[in-house]
């Protein structure tokens, strides 16, 4: 019993060092993502709910990499905001989601938002007003058109110099969305001291709310308060037209998800824009 217990340390060990083997090598070909442009922006179709008609897009990093082919964020943002690469990362995502999105607005294409996520790190001190003004100054994009998604996390841990920043942000007349609404557990306070200008049920709830009566209840109640503060709802995770028959029943505004489409890079993206479709 003791050789095994000894042989399961050593295994354990190995399978320990050869994981923080892994996330280094990671680590360090993300340090050189950007220069060598491996990193992509995809865009996410987000449809009206009253007529499905392609409004805005939701930008979804994807990185390139040569020998692992497409990670996904969910993979590597963590290491990012951990290293803090996710501020020149999301400084890059910023500026060239604004630049992507007054290009189609100058071709014509009518797109009424681009959603961009910012990250915890990026709320750390007051730079992000400055990195927002200077993205729009340089794209020439409308500030209007520009949505920034935020979460709980990222808020909470300094609630009194985020609102300060996100306040000057929203001066500037770019609008405010609360991501992965209700995974949280902020009370109801979070939404008066931060004025989103929309939120955003989380896929989870969209998922289940069709077979659990928990989840449907927070996507209705979700949905109720969101619009008692002005704000619109968009469901994020819509796979299914049962789940697109209830949200439009609750009154969710708009739609995003797999059922529509998945998040695709800017060429065909642009095709569908072009046909002002969103499915
Ligand atoms: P998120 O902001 O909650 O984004 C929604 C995720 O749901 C995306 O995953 C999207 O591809 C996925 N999704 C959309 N529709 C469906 C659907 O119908 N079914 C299912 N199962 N999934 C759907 P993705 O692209 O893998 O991104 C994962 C997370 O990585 C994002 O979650 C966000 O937190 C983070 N992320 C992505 N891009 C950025 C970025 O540019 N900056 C920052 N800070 N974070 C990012
Ligand atoms: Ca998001
Ligand atoms: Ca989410
Ligand atoms: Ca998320």
């Amino acid at each position: 019993a003791k050789a095994s217990g000894k042989n399961c340390y050593h295994f354990y060990n190995r399978e320990m060092n050869l994981k923080a083997n892994q996330r280094l090598d990671l680590e360090l070909d993300l340090r050189q993502a950007l220069e060598l442009n491996q990193l992509k922006l995809y865009y996410q179709p987000i449809v009206n709910a009253r007529n499905l008609a392609l409004v805005g897009c939701e930008v979804l990093l994807r990185w390139d990499h040569p020998d692992r082919g497409l990670v996904s964020p969910a993979q590597f943002i963590p290491i990012a905001e951990e290293t803090g690469l996710i501020v020149p990362i999301g400084e890059w995502v910023l500026k060239q989601a604004c630049l992507q999105a007054q290009a189609w607005r100058s071709a014509g294409c009518d797109l009424t938002f681009i959603s961009v996520n910012i990250s915890a790190n990026q709320l750390r001190g007051r730079s992000l007003v400055d990195l927002v003004r200077t993205a729009l100054d340089d794209s020439g994009l409308d500030p209007g058109v520009l949505e920034l998604e935020l979460t709980e996390g990222s808020l909470l841990p300094n609630p009194l110099v985020a609102r300060d920043v996100l306040d000057e942000i929203r001066e500037m007349g770019v609008r405010l969305v609360a991501d992965d609404f209700g995974t949280g557990y902020s009370s109801l306070s979070y939404l008066k001291i931060f004025r989103f200008d929309k939120i955003k049920i989380d896929l989870q709830f969209v998922r289940d709310m069709l077979d659990d009566a928990g989840d449907a209840a927070i996507a209705k109640a979700t949905i109720a308060m969101a619009h008692a503060f002005q704000a619109k709802v968009v469901a994020e995770g819509v796979e299914t037209q049962e789940q697109v028959d209830e949200l439009i029943a609750c009154g969710c505004d708009q739609l995003q998800g797999y059922l529509f489409a998945r998040p695709e890079p800017a060429d065909p993206f642009q095709q569908r824009l072009r046909k002002r479709i969103g499915s």
